[in-house]
């Protein structure tokens, strides 16, 4: 239990701050009951409406909508009650036999409440149009148009349900994958003996300060995924050909477009913002130029890119509270009470410990109940970071669920990771202002720098790689190994140029990518937020006071537009190449300064 008046709460220690589930549900017994009530009010609820979508006036679908939103809510606390659960401890036998319960009659809600999208679209244009007129579904306009777009590229009942029924064969293919790279285990020696390892631990040795063990991780990465390649290969082949199949039957035009249409964003807008990251690639080489100088070696190799820039202290839990804290309410005051409403609430838990979920997240529950944050906190830089970032997803939840329906406050990827990306630079930005150790401010400028490479130029490198896989495919060409390396090296050599060097085994870099398997071009999201997120901030930093009033309304906006409206009132156009050039004159001023204070640090 944790629930202590504000000025305490800084003063916690980190180990007495775990959930407080209380505010989602007192225990399994209760939730258990009141899943069996819900799917009984799902089943009264389409028992009444179910066939009658056409025959509803707007003041009449809007009352359906109101209750389905109601419902939902409820749904959505009860699962995030048993996935806290579980997120808790894991092995936990009453958290697991709850979860497999409430997937069930989660299933079962489902099923009892598809009718409304289903019938919803099958309505034709005039009448949908006649309905949206009204100012009776202005709170639910926006998703109730998009959710019409997919309209042509429905099939008919049967052959969606013969499409349905061979959906476990197609993740079986995803299933192989994710078990070879899961269960891959690399014999490597970190210094105390041989162990084996996996990709996650191999990977984690890029960060250290010694040179050795770095380029030793890479080479023995690449050399334990040699055995699996083919099969992993093959896995992504079987699902790419499975794709342009059904794309085929649907009628989509280009493998890209369910994901941009998912995205909410047109295929001119990704284009866009793509083509002006490629231009852009020389900021990122100028960089590695700039590292391989700061580290002292002739050129940089693919071993040394994360390598550590300056020496970060560490930073205590109530630091990370005060540098949230301050960063959010030096911004807006609005966002700082929600951090620290949550913190009071008892909704975060902090310290990494057996059992409990690794990483960390954010989870929206219903417009009555705070999120639930979780952090595995261990006094690292990148630790306050990432619990900026998730507070920027948590206000963003608050704020819009204040003022959209629960159907409607939610934004797709991109744009989700937005407000997080932003929250993080607000973080940043403090922290550099306030801190006076040399070594960390290194740091934290060149961490800000990679990390928005990673997001925006590796997940873009990412994305081509994937355009051209889906191209050769579709060509009639199989996806085998050596032709996947050869694209792979390919597209990493346009973004790398002579500035880095490859290892030969980083052909196989493609292989163990869980985004290229499980939701195709996912990974242009993380360029997206990155990237609108600098230009907001540039705008933030050009005139504050304009700002800020402009960009809690788009918080409190939520999913009630597009990504392209939500952002319109900043000047921005997302179709213009123009608008992500300037970005890249935002993330070059990060390479300055990366550069300046980690040349400074080493003095
Ligand atoms: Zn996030």
């Amino acid at each position: 239990m944790y629930r202590v008046p504000r000025v305490a709460s800084t003063e916690l220690q980190a180990e007495d701050i775990r959930w407080d589930l209380t505010d989602l549900c007192s225990d399994a017994e209760e939730a258990r009951t009141q899943w069996t009530a819900l799917v009984e009010r799902a089943q009264e609820l389409a028992s009444r409406y179910r066939g009658r979508i056409a025959s509803l006036d707007a003041g009449e679908l809007r009352a359906l909508l109101d209750e389905a939103d109601d419902l939902e809510q409820v749904l959505s606390r009860l699962q995030v009650y048993s996935y806290l659960r579980l997120s808790m401890a894991a092995a936990d036998v009453e958290a697991n036999d709850l979860t497999t319960f409430s997937r069930d009659r989660g299933a079962e809600i489902e099923n009892a409440l598809v009718f409304l999208g289903l019938e919803w679209i099958a309505l034709d244009d005039e009448t949908a149009e006649g309905l949206l007129a009204s100012p009776a579904l202005l709170p639910y306009e926006h998703k109730l148009r998009v959710s019409r777009q997919e309209k042509p590229y429905v099939l008919s009942e049967l052959e969606e349900q013969a499409l349905n029924a061979r959906r476990p064969t197609m993740s079986a293919w995803q299933a192989l994958h994710d078990r070879h790279v899961a269960t891959l285990e690399v014999p490597f020696d970190a210094g105390d003996g041989e162990e084996p390892h996996t990709i996650s631990q191999l990977l984690s040795y890029l960060y250290r300060t010694d040179r050795a063990i770095r380029l030793e991780a890479v080479t023995a990465l690449f050399e334990g995924l040699a055995p699996r390649a083919d099969v992993l290969a093959a896995c992504y082949d079987a699902l790419v050909g499975d794709r342009l199949s059904i794309d085929r039957l649907r009628g989509y035009a280009d493998p890209m477009q369910p994901t941009n249409m998912d995205n909410e964003l047109d295929d001119a807008t990704v284009e866009a913002m793509m083509s002006a990251t490629e231009e852009a690639y020389p900021i990122a080489r100028s960089w590695f130029e700039a590292k391989a100088r700061l580290l002292g070696l002739p050129k940089l190799e693919l071993a040394d890119q994360y390598a550590p820039i300056g020496e970060a202290r560490l930073f205590t839990w109530p630091e990370a509270v005060e540098i949230v804290d301050g960063s959010f309410a030096r911004f807006s005051p609005r966002l700082a009470e929600i951090f620290r409403g949550c913190l009071e609430a008892g909704h975060v838990d902090v310290l990494p410990r057996p059992g409990k979920a690794g990483g960390a997240y954010c989870t929206s529950v219903s417009k009555t109940v705070l999120p639930y944050v979780l952090t595995n906190y261990t006094e690292r830089l990148r630790d306050v970071s990432t619990l900026a970032h998730e507070f920027g997803h948590a206000t963003h939840n608050v704020l819009a669920l204040e003022r959209q329906t629960w159907r409607s406050h939610r934004t797709g990827i991109p744009m989700a990771e937005v407000p997080s990306t932003f929250a993080q630079a607000l973080a940043d930005d403090y922290l550099l202002e306030n801190e006076t150790d040399p070594g960390t401010r290194a740091a934290l400028a060149a961490d800000r720098l990679e990390n928005a490479f990673a997001a925006i130029y590796r997940q873009t490198v990412l994305a081509r790689f994937e355009r051209r896989a889906y191209a050769l495919r579709a060509d009639g060409r199989s996806l085998a190994t050596e032709r996947l390396n050869e694209l792979w090296l390919d597209e990493n050599a346009k973004y790398y140029g002579d500035a880095l060097e490859v290892p030969a085994g980083y052909a196989l870099g493609w292989s163990y990518i869980p985004h290229f398997i499980h939701v195709r071009f996912y990974t242009y999201a993380y360029s997206f937020a990155q990237l609108v997120s600098l230009l907001l901030y540039r705008r933030y930093r050009e005139d504050p006071a304009a700002f800020t009033p402009k960009y809690l309304e788009l918080l409190a906006s939520g999913g009630s537009a597009s990504p392209a409206d939500l952002v319109a009132p900043f000047g921005l156009d997302l179709r213009s190449t123009e608008t992500w050039r300037e970005a890249f004159a935002e993330l070059d001023a990060f390479r300055e300064e990366a550069d300046t204070l980690a040349t400074q640090a080493k003095q």
